[in-house]
């Protein structure tokens, strides 16, 4: 069975649009892509165009608008956030890799419109969790995730045919996320007090963006993955366990009611997740990350070290309080992060700025994308104030 869809890719020159487009192009029966949208890198979304021919291009900047309409004359290239939800309306499946809150209100129309949404921007779920719940109840509106845990735990939800009234995966006893760990693994907090820049960027298993590569060795990536999980399936804070995994084979597992745990194992590879996303719910026909297992030795699992990781609590803390915390407790975080980056802070100091953060939340609840937008902003301001007082008083 192979049926046809459109694709648009959102965020179409970074690591998952790119990867979407390496898919689409083994498979030009399968997948026809009729929207592109990128920010600035001019050259490569021409080179996209042309390639892929899509209906519409849209970018974020002008200048780029003026370039990529010259060089593309049979193309609608438009600009800005309208045409960026237009993007997100105007195929079967929607990629959406955009990074940050630019990708939020594409993650809204592509769910609006009752479409599926492959979703690999992080914002839309942590920061507008409860916005993007009441556009998912659109008839025909799918939400796929595009990462590596989520899309695991999907795998092993499907496996499990009960499910309640609501959709909702009925005899689910925990979801367990796994964390590689990152490059600070067993080490305690005494020993992380002067760790440098370049030690928090050597991840051992993905090779990310700086931002993403610092939360994983916070373990805050694994603490916003668990606010995801919480809003993607459903199940209560209490009910989510993290597992760290070094080797990165198991992507996440689901407990059932009676004791079996089933989980989805293959080696790291985010085309993976984006083919399930593009072909559900049919599987693709074609590999990516097969287990070799006569290379495999061991899987290990350990529990993860609270005292030396405190982002993966707060997260939880964040995620229980719900409202706009989590919103909150990410755009702090996206500050701590910077300023570590910046040489502004030591890396022992992100959990100590987000805890005080996070302290001063004011329970307000995510009604509208404009609250959230609003907390984020207020968020960014109460994390450098904090920062600025420690840069002071250090
Ligand atoms: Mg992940």
């Amino acid at each position: 069975m192979t049926d046809h869809k459109t694709v648009a890719v959102l965020g179409s020159t970074g690591s998952i649009g790119t990867q979407t487009l390496e898919i689409v192009r083994e498979r030009p029966e399968q997948f026809d892509v009729v929207a592109l949208a990128a920010g600035r890198s001019v050259d490569q979304v021409i080179d996209q165009a042309r390639e892929f021919r899509p209906e519409l291009v849209v970018t974020a900047d002008a200048a780029a608008r003026v370039a990529l309409a010259d060089a593309l004359p049979d193309v609608r290239v438009e600009l800005g956030a309208e045409a960026l939800a237009d993007a997100a309306a105007s195929a079967d499946v929607i990629i959406n890799g955009v990074v940050g809150f630019a990708g939020l209100p594409a993650t809204l129309s592509a769910l609006n419109h009752g479409r599926r949404l492959g979703l690999a921007n992080k914002e839309s779920l942590i920061a507008a969790g409860p916005v993007v719940q009441r556009a998912r109840a659109t008839p025909g509106a799918e939400l796929l995730p595009v990462d590596s845990e989520h899309c695991a735990i999907h795998q092993c939800l499907r496996s499990n045919d009960v499910f309640q009234d609501d959709g909702r995966p009925d005899r689910v006893g925990r979801v367990v996320l796994t964390a590689s760990g990152g490059p600070f693994r067993g080490r305690t907090r005494s020993e992380l007090s002067g760790v440098t820049i370049a030690d928090a960027l050597a991840h051992p298993t993905w090779a990310m963006g700086p931002k993403i590569t610092v939360d994983s060795s916070t373990l805050m990536n694994k603490g916003l993955e668990v606010i995801e999980a919480h809003e993607l399936f459903g199940v209560d804070y209490d009910r989510i366990d993290v597992v760290v995994h070094p080797q990165s084979i198991v992507h996440s597992m689901v407990e059932f009611s009676d004791g079996a745990t089933i989980a989805q194992l293959s080696h790291p590879d985010m085309r993976l997740c984006i083919g399930y996303a593009l072909a559900y719910p049919d599987r693709l026909d074609l590999a990516y990350g097969a287990m070799r297992w006569d290379e495999v030795s061991r899987l290990e699992f350990e529990a993860p070290d609270h005292q030396a990781f405190p982002c993966l609590g707060l997260a939880y803390e964040a995620g229980r309080i719900g409202g706009t915390a989590p919103a909150w407790l990410n755009a702090a975080n996206e500050v701590a992060v910077q300023a570590f980056l910046d040489g502004l802070i030591d890396w022992i100091s992100i959990p100590d700025v987000l805890e005080t953060v996070l302290g001063r939340h004011d329970g307000t609840d995510a009604t509208s994308l404009d609250v959230v937008i609003e907390t984020d902003r207020r968020a960014r301001q109460e994390a450098e104030r904090v920062i600025g007082q420690r840069i002071e008083a250090a």
